[in-house]
């Protein structure tokens, strides 16, 4: 038996907090809730740009 050769990681699929929509890993910000720190606040790089407001699904904080 062979240990170790590969870890099995769920594909998080990433999703803009401002838009709802799916965006890609690449060009998006993701980063944690600054007022609960515990949901991941993901922007695509369009709100990213015209710096839409984001709102946290878990606490409800609203941010730029
Ligand atoms: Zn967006
Ligand atoms: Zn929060």
């Amino acid at each position: 038996m062979t240990a170790g050769a590969g870890t099995m990681q769920a594909k998080v699929e990433l999703r803009c907090t401002s838009c709802g929509r799916a965006v890609p890993a690449k060009g998006a910000t993701q980063f944690p809730c600054p007022s609960c720190g515990e949901a991941t606040i993901g922007r695509c790089a369009r709100c990213r740009d015209q710096s839409v407001t984001f709102h946290c699904p878990k606490c409800g904080f609203e941010g730029p």
